[in-house]
């Protein structure tokens, strides 16, 4: 019954629950770790807790369905103007908009080996044609992307840092790539992680926006600002795009609690620093373990690293299970060796380590 674009789709494999594992080896959930999605560990802001508290009451009305607080807050402190943000159910649910915004049968959509998992389906999704790009050292080939830019393609997914590879570009890199994207192609550049780039490694995809108004900026409050599960996400482009975006999105995409706990956090700027901090630590933590055990790993720039455990990742996948750890398998992006690990608080890192270490040893 399907159309043909979603018949080939298989589903979005999220990290396995803490309940289901809890459930299928009968393992106390308190026990339980979860380092499989990218998520924050610190547990959520005070201040976005509290305002999600203060708006309990509101439940039975419909939310802002322009979020005005939350662009305003957003427009602050990123120096845009309101007119250019859309926000969205996560910002998975802005790609989706996108694709169906600007793309369609008849059209590309170029992303690179090893992207995100939402390209690839948001683009069959629609019935476009994806092209994948054979990735360089696990990173975005950006010349061989803007070189595989046909008549056709409408538009080019970049992830800054990638997900599952961590990998990034800098500015520089990224702005001769936009130099070689015709006008007529619209480039995304994906910035879910960009909070946990500091010093002279941050790229500001939005400082480009001017100069490049075939760019769209795409963001998010689940990773350093710790709201996955409410999800909140938004795009920032020209008001053009926005525009456009604003025709097709859901009227009321984002709820009132995910709206109040987003301008919330904005304004939490300590909690954005224990994000980065904790994940620094932690990133050191796992590179320093992973060098003692002699593993590869992808130096990553995100809140998340992938290990090259070899070629029986799935049994030590499963070893880790049955001693209550989550980490994410990414065979299903290509990468059959790596397991994605999310950093998590210095205990949780330490119990990741030992668990995997008593798996390579069971496994040798
Ligand atoms: N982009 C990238 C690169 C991601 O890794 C993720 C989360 N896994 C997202 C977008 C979507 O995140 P959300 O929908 O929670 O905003």
């Amino acid at each position: 019954l399907a159309v043909k674009g979603v018949q080939a789709l298989s589903p979005y494999q999220p990290g396995k629950p803490i309940d289901e594992l809890s459930r299928e080896l009968g393992l106390n959930p308190g026990s339980i770790i979860k380092l499989a999605s990218n998520e924050n560990p610190l547990g959520p802001s005070s201040k976005a807790l509290a305002a999600v508290r203060d708006v309990l009451d509101e439940l039975c009305r419909y939310p802002d369905g322009n979020g005005f607080d939350l662009k305003q807050a957003l427009a602050a402190r990123y120096g845009v103007k309101p007119s250019q943000i859309t926000l969205g159910n996560g910002s998975n649910d802005v790609l989706e908009v996108i694709a169906r915004c600007f793309a369609d049968p008849t059209s590309e959509v170029v992303f690179s080996q090893y992207a995100f998992a939402v390209y690839p389906l948001v683009t069959q999704a629609i019935g476009a044609t994806g092209v994948s790009v054979p990735a360089k050292d696990y990173g975005h080939d950006l010349e061989a992307m803007a070189g595989a830019v046909t008549e056709r393609t409408k538009l080019v997914f970049v992830a800054n840092p990638n997900n599952p590879t961590g990998t990034v570009h800098g500015a520089e890199a990224i702005e001769a790539f936009l130099d070689l994207i015709p006008a007529r192609v619209l480039v995304v550049l994906d910035e879910a992680y960009c909070e946990y780039l500091q010093g002279d490694g941050y790229v500001d995809g939005l400082s480009l926006l001017e100069r490049y108004p075939n760019l769209i900026v795409t963001r998010t409050f689940s990773k350093a600002w710790g709201l996955a599960s409410l999800r909140a996400g938004y795009s920032i482009s020209s008001p053009e795009i926005a525009n456009i975006l604003n025709r097709v999105r859901q009227p009321f995409n984002v709820d009132t609690l995910a709206l109040a706990a987003a301008t919330a956090v904005l304004s939490d700027e300590q909690y954005l620093q224990r994000s980065r901090a904790v994940n620094a630590q932690g990133m050191k933590q796992l590179e320093t373990a992973f060098n003692e055990l002699g593993l590869d790993y992808i130096p990553s720039a995100g809140n998340f690293i992938a290990v090259d455990v070899g070629e029986q990742a799935a049994e030590i996948n499963q070893l880790l299970l049955e001693q209550g750890v989550i980490v994410r398998p990414i065979a299903g992006y290509g990468m059959p060796r790596h397991l994605r690990v999310s950093i998590g608080l210095p205990e949780e890192n330490d119990r990741f380590i030992e668990s995997l270490a008593r798996a390579l040893d069971t496994l040798a």
